[in-house]
């Protein structure tokens, strides 16, 4: 029997501007409920009145037919007092503590892709149409609340169709706060900037269709889109490819490229369901594809890899250049080298001068920069590289155990910078900075430290830096620590990497060690040396090392990175000695390219023990044994550029099975560790040279025989400790050929492998994990000491 009853319900997680409330109204007249519905501090409260069944089907319907871009994280049901209502209504906000989010950018919802590509539509072909389910949020958000007049769409005032779709809980522009139109919204033009294929008066009439024809005729394009800038060409054509990469400075790093539409990826790269839906979800991120379609690229856009990044159009905008045009286009962050992507259309008209043949304005301004996101499939599933667009801020949400994680920052790493804000038990780790050494990504880093502080009203109790002194987000966080008078926690490079990979995977905060093995270019060691090949028993709070790689020489500091032949040449003398290489190997052309090198100073800095710190670093092994084999050895254009090539050329190999290379695992007497040693690696590489055993043959033996030896380092830890669980991390897992082969070598020893997922293995996930390490220690020293674990 039916019965009716009252139930108050409230709604968590990302419910706030993303047409939820309306979506309730419209479920609840669905089912003949009465009430209301309204937004407040934690998300959305739902009071109403009903019958029982009609109660319950509403609560299910809310899950299955929740908005696209809202994520429910939990609903709590009570009952109240039987009480009526006339109707349904959607209530006024009630404001309190700000415990909300902020939306991340969505891409274009079918029903506006419909909607501008109808002629009948008072938005066709218009580049800003957007809804509740899909548009701008982020890149446009001033300040919380999340409402028109705190974006940057309060310069473009409502026009009376617009304030009606917005006002009306039926229409799907409802509380759509960038809702705009033709008459009222932002407008697009063309600025030329050279000697153009099209006339100022083309430009003037029909920016979008003269934007198209030049794009067609080989001429770089700069157009402002969502987040930034991006220069983009004609991606099949050579010529234009090559001119874009030398007015950039921009060599050796892959080009994303945008397609209009699946099928036209599919003759460049075919695609599984996981991928194309990726493609297609609100995020849209570049996908990394395997370039193996009936059609090829010039070498131009992908140099020495086998995949190339895809993305499909994602604005009004992008949609309608690319329809029109019938091949792909490069779309890469519009900048110069490694400078932050272009927002704001005067420091493009300055910078990107002379780089861009014309540029694609218009008039909403982009309040956060966002670059594209990078997305790359490994073993069947989304693995975030670089997250921004589509992915940040959204939350992250603490596994038990952190309940009353205090209110703290983490300022990040230094390269493939972000840094991550915990409030309200969930940490936000900010977009994909960049590169803080360059003078204005740490100018842009700074001011988004204030933005995020401005948006969450985030006042931190603490503070957290990597240890090491030279990271200028070190230096800002100790900077901040002495004005504030706030308490700054320190913490190791890959013990934050380990932690930051427990945490994604939701291991709760007192569950038992995980063995981290974090693998990357270089960290500041917990005993002041280099380290990036790293095994470490790790919970939340601390670690003990157990096994690294045998530290070798990085001759020069970082000019090791960009130098890779410097890494061969340690590696040799730290191998097998120098004198013995020249012995048995000086007919090797390898022999002969490093002797026309200035050994005698590296020899004699060597001795001495000048400015060749010793490093136990996975990354400057992949440089090593890439440059031996020929790859990027002189000038490495970008960090870990030879270890991708050298993947994709394993990835090349035919060989049906590739006889791995035999490492060997040592005790070390003075540190007491186990040492992952590539001596015998390198004796056996050699023999491959001089046998003119194939590149890609060599990469594929190289990589097995890593896997196999972190295996073996598992395997040796395992004989005195007791160990159910390996984390994954590092920017040397980026490594897809190399991750997989080693969570099969586990998986088949027993292990439970932790990987990233949501966040990224590289530094751009460092943030989260020092945050977890902070909020861990903070959580053990408040509790009475009688409770504290003893260990
Ligand atoms: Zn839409
Ligand atoms: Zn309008």
């Amino acid at each position: 029997m039916e019965i009716r009853q009252t139930v108050e319900i409230r709604v968590r997680g990302t419910v706030q501007g993303v047409g939820f409330r309306p979506t309730v109204w419209r479920l609840a007249c669905d089912e003949g409920l009465v009430g209301e519905v309204l937004n407040d501090g934690h998300g959305v409260l739902i009071r109403t009145t009903g019958d029982s069944g009609a109660i319950s089907q509403f609560l299910t319907r809310l899950h299955t037919e929740a908005p696209p871009l809202s994520r429910i994280e939990n609903v709590e049901t009570n009952f109240l007092k039987l009480r009526d209502f006339e109707d349904f209504r959607i209530a006024e906000s009630v404001t309190g503590e700000n415990c909300t989010r902020v939306t991340p950018d969505a891409a274009i919802c079918d029903a506006c892709r419909a909607e501008i590509l109808d002629p009948l539509e008072r938005r066709y072909r218009y580049p800003f149409a957007n809804c509740t389910h899909c548009g701008p949020r982020f890149s446009i958000v001033n300040e919380v609340p999340y409402d028109r007049a705190n974006t940057t769409m309060v310069a473009f005032p409502m026009c009376a169709s617009c304030k009606s779709e917005y006002l009306e809980p039926a229409d799907r522009r409802f509380h759509a706060q960038p809702i705009a139109c033709p008459t009222c919204g932002p407008s697009i033009w063309l600025e030329l900037t050279s000697a153009s294929t099209i006339t100022a008066e083309q430009a003037m009439a029909t920016p979008l269709e003269s934007a198209i024809e030049l794009l067609k005729n080989g001429e770089v394009l700069a157009i402002r889109g969502l987040g930034g800038f991006h220069l983009a060409c004609d991606a099949t054509n050579q010529q234009a490819v090559r001119r874009l990469r030398e007015r950039k400075h921009r060599y050796g790093k892959p080009f994303a490229v945008m397609a209009r539409d699946l099928e036209m990826i599919s003759r460049y790269c075919s695609l599984t369901s996981t991928q194309a839906k990726l493609l297609q979800s609100p995020e849209a991120p570049i996908v990394l594809l395997t370039a193996d379609g009936s059609e090829k690229f010039p070498e131009g856009i992908a140099p020495g890899l086998n995949s190339v990044g895809f993305m499909l159009p994602y604005t009004p905008l992008h949609l309608l250049i690319t329809r029109d045009s019938d091949r792909p286009l490069v779309m890469t962050s519009g900048n110069i080298s490694d400078e932050p992507q272009v927002t704001s259309l005067d420091t493009a008209r300055v910078g990107l001068r002379g780089i861009a043949d014309a540029m694609l304005m218009h008039d909403r301004e982009i309040a956060n920069r966002i670059d594209d996101s990078v997305v790359r499939i490994v073993a069947d599933k989304p693995c975030v590289i670089r997250r921004a667009r589509g992915y940040a801020p959204s939350a992250v949400s603490l596994p038990s155990g952190f309940e009353d994680a205090p209110d703290l920052l983490a300022f990040g790493g230094e390269l493939k910078s972000t840094f991550c804000v915990v409030k309200n038990g969930a940490a936000i780790l900010s977009q994909h900075q960049g590169d803080l050494e360059d003078v204005s990504t740490f100018d842009d880093y700074q001011k988004n430290l204030q933005l995020y502080a401005k948006i969450y009203d985030h006042h931190p109790q603490m503070l957290v830096a990597d240890l090491h002194p030279e990271y200028l987000s070190t230096k800002l966080a100790k900077q901040r620590a002495s004005d504030e008078d706030l308490p700054l926690l320190e913490v190791q490079h890959h013990h934050a990497h380990t932690t930051s990979c427990m945490l994604e995977n939701g291991i709760e905060l007192n569950a038992s060690p995980v063995l981290g093995i974090a693998i990357d270019g270089l960290g500041f060691g917990g005993d002041g040396t280099i380290w990036g090949g790293e095994f470490l028993l790790a919970d939340y709070r601390s670690y003990r090392r157990m096994g690294a790689f045998k530290p070798v020489n990085m001759i020069g500091g970082v000019q090791a990175i960009r130098e890779p032949w410097r890494n061969t040449y340690a590696h040799l003398v730290n191998g097998i000695g120098w004198s013995s290489f020249v012995e048995r190997f000086s007919d090797l052309e390898l022999h002969r390219y490093l002797i026309t090198k200035p050994l005698a100073t590296i020899d004699r800095m060597l001795e001495k023990k000048l400015n060749v710190p010793l490093a136990s670093s996975c990354g400057r092994l992949f440089d090593a044994v890439a440059a031996a084999v020929g790859l990027c050895a002189d000038e490495a254009y970008f960090e870990g550029q030879g270890a991708m090539e050298l993947e994709a050329l394993a990835e090349r190999c035919s060989q049906s099975y590739a006889e791995a290379y035999n490492f060997l695992i040592t005790d070390h007497s003075v540190d007491g560790l186990l040492h992952l040693d590539s001596s015998t690696m390198w004796e056996s590489l050699l023999e491959d040279l001089r046998a003119q055993v194939s590149v890609p043959l060599m990469a594929a033996r190289f990589h097995y025989g890593l896997a196999n030896a972190i295996r073996g380092m598992v395997a040796r830890i395992r004989e005195t400790e007791t160990l159910n669980t390996v984390a994954l991390t590092g920017g040397c897992f980026q490594n897809k050929l190399l991750l997989e082969e080693v969570v099969r070598l586990l998986k088949s020893d027993g292990l439970t492998c932790l990987m990233h997922a949501k966040v990224p293995t590289n530094d751009g996930g460092l943030a989260l994990g020092q945050a977890a390490i902070a909020a861990a220690r903070h959580i053990e020293r408040s509790k009475p000491s009688e409770l504290r674990a003893t260990a």
